[in-house]
């Protein structure tokens, strides 16, 4: 894929580069970043900090949270903090007092503006908002990689204004996610969680490409109902139709499940009064088969309700793809926060910022924010 890099963009001494950053992390009780969610914040210093480099003036922009009042000043505090970049912050991203700040930046200066979502034309991808915040700069940057599924104003709007470029982040997630895409053999796609819609367009996609899947988390109970198993009161998707794929060799679902009775049983042996929340000890040693001499390996989504404590399938699982000699590709908001802490970031190929975006691109090879710079 021909993506335009910031680092082919002609002369950036002195120009003001609008960057689309993701810095949607979650700020703990105590104003502070949580710690898992910082390294989002530090994968968008290699650009900034190859800009300042070139002497470009930097304005950074992004959206926190899902309340509008929430704001990206402790970030800003955060960068101050651990790059010594020297962020200036200012507490709007549109209005009249914003201008003459941008104005007076000397070259190599890096600005944050304040959550873009405050403003409700940012989701509506508004043509006037979008131009407003294009007023700002000579080039724009997308490094929000994990934004890029959405069609909004500071992704999408934006990039069809200004000669537009991708960041350092931004290609790293296209260049590896690519080659998941296309992946060496023998390959296995592991999946789990619980948005049903969006994984099953995964999996449609991936059938064909791999040679082994296998299915965890709540997605498996429709697996398991359809195979005729009693799921009881397990979490399900009522629309979704498997007829097709589960007559698929290649797919294998849990053999043993932990229930919220917390027992161990058989997917014989579940009842009517149950619910699944983790694949079993079994399944687990199933899978560590599974991945034996293979080559690429994907996964996303967790095996169990783990911010429930059902978090061994989800940890065992995290282990043994990084124990696999072969690439690995893993992402999923969820995934990423329940194996955080296992500390296998060194083992894994590539680890994804992108949840919805990660699954978009695989599923599709391209995004909204893609299509936007190809204008
Ligand atoms: P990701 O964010 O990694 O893409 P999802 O958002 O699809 O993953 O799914 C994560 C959610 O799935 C978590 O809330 C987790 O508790 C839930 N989950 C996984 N397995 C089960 C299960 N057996 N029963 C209920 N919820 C489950
Ligand atoms: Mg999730």
């Amino acid at each position: 894929m021909n993506l335009p890099h910031i680092q082919d963009a002609p002369e950036l001494k002195g120009k003001r580069v609008i960057v689309r950053v993701d810095f949607d992390v979650s700020i703990g009780g105590n104003g502070v970043l949580n710690e898992n969610e910082a390294t989002r914040v530090e994968k968008s210093l290699r650009t900034i900090q190859f800009l300042q480099d070139k002497g470009a003036r930097v304005i950074l922009i992004s959206h926190i949270g899902r309340d509008p009042k929430e704001t990206l000043r402790p970030v800003a505090e955060y960068l101050n903090k651990v790059s010594g970049l020297h962020v200036g912050f200012v507490p709007h991203c549109i209005g009249d007092d914003v201008v003459p700040i941008l104005g007076g930046m000397k070259e190599g200066r890096v600005i944050l503006l304040e959550n873009l979502r405050q403003h409700e034309e940012e989701k509506k991808n508004d043509p006037e908002f979008a131009k407003a915040l294009a007023s700002y700069g000579d080039l724009f940057v997308n490094d929000a990689f994990a934004v890029s599924h959405r069609e909004h104003a500071s992704i999408v709007g934006i990039a069809k204004l200004l000669p537009a470029y991708v960041g350092f982040q931004f290609v790293d997630e296209v260049i590896h996610l690519s080659k998941a895409r296309t992946p060496e053999h023998p390959a296995l796609l592991l999946i789990g969680g619980a948005k049903f819609e969006t994984k099953f367009d995964l999996l449609k996609e991936f059938l064909p490409k791999v040679d082994l899947v296998f299915v965890g988390g709540a997605l498996a109970n429709n697996f398991l109902k359809v195979k005729g198993f009693e799921v009881g009161k397990s979490l399900l998707d009522p629309e979704v139709d498997l007829s097709d794929v589960v007559k698929n060799l290649k797919v294998h679902v849990p053999i043993d499940v932990i229930t919220d009775k917390e027992e161990v049983k058989t997917v014989e042996q579940v009842t009517s009064d149950e619910k699944i929340l983790d694949i079993g000890p079994a399944t687990i040693e199933h899978v560590e088969g599974l991945l034996k001499g293979v080559k690429t390996v994907i996964w996303n989504g967790p095996m169990g309700n783990y911010e429930n404590g059902f978090v061994k399938g989800t940890e065992a699982i995290a282990k043994a793809v990084a124990k696999n000699k072969g690439a690995s590709f893993i992402g999923g908001g969820d995934t990423l926060a329940a194996t955080y802490g296992l500390h296998l970031e060194k083992d894994i190929t590539f680890i994804s910022t992108g949840g919805g975006a990660m699954l978009d691109f695989l599923v599709k090879g391209t995004l909204p924010g893609i299509e936007a710079l190809q204008k």
